[in-house]
């Protein structure tokens, strides 16, 4: 079997007995990881884990997320395959991409700018054309291309940033971890009266950097780009 096949097996089966068996159904979200690369957002020295159920480094103290909770969370976005998304956290770009598969444009905010410009070349490489990447803090969403339909964060801040919530759509839902040494996966809804929230399951981000962290009350709140 050429290495190509190789990685498409690997695809296959992480499809299979990581999400689709942990209940994840959307068939959206089940194709997009199927046919997504995952291994070519990772360096080369861990394509080999690439499909593995875990969580793999990115560099800069950051990690692209378990299969499963990108599935997941892609799932409870509720994507129709027109919509209009933002992501905060870009890392490797692979969500991103996820996304991409599934909606109509996806505008996707990283705060490491060495992070920032190797995913927008990999997303460029591998073809995309409706990905829009810039370099900042997520916390304050990106207003110019609101109202979005969904709106993911991939790091956890310890409250819900209220810029995001203003730039979803009514009827739009935000999919982020929340909370500080012991956090849960979160959807709100924003409707005509106001926002709901939707507990999913415990999870383990790295903190959202930034404003998020300078309004945390818990640590020490100075956060350098390193
Ligand atoms: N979705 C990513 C997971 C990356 S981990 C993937 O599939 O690879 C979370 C990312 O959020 C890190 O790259 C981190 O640098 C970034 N991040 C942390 N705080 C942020 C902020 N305030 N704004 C934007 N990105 C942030």
């Amino acid at each position: 079997m050429n290495e190509d096949d190789l990685d498409i097996r690997r695809r296959h089966e992480m499809v299979d007995n990581q999400i689709e068996r942990r209940g994840v159904k959307d068939l959206l979200v089940l194709n997009a990881m199927r046919k997504v690369p995952r291994h070519l957002f990772l360096s080369e020295k861990l394509h080999s884990v690439a499909y593995a159920d875990e969580p793999q480094p990115i560099g800069y103290d950051q990690t692209i997320s378990q299969p499963y909770i990108v599935g997941l969370m892609t799932e409870l976005l509720e994507l129709k395959g027109h919509d209009r998304v933002l992501e905060v956290g870009t890392g490797s770009g692979y969500q991103t991409a996820i996304l991409a598969e599934i909606a109509g444009v996806v505008f996707t905010i990283e705060y490491v700018p060495q992070l920032a410009e190797k995913a927008r070349q990999r997303l460029r490489e591998l073809g995309y054309i409706n990905i829009w990447c810039k370099t900042g803090d997520g916390y304050s969403g990106w207003l110019e291309h609101a109202p979005y339909d969904g709106i993911i964060v991939t790091a956890a801040p310890d409250h819900i940033p209220p810029a995001l919530v203003e730039q979803l759509k009514i009827g739009g839902r935000l999919v982020l971890p929340m909370g500080t040494i012991e956090q849960e996966l979160f959807v709100i809804r924003k409707t005509e009266k106001g926002i709901t929230e939707e507990r999913v399951i415990p999870v383990r981000f790295v903190p959202l950097r930034g404003e998020a962290t300078r309004l945390r009350k818990d640590i020490d709140t100075s956060d350098d780009l390193r």
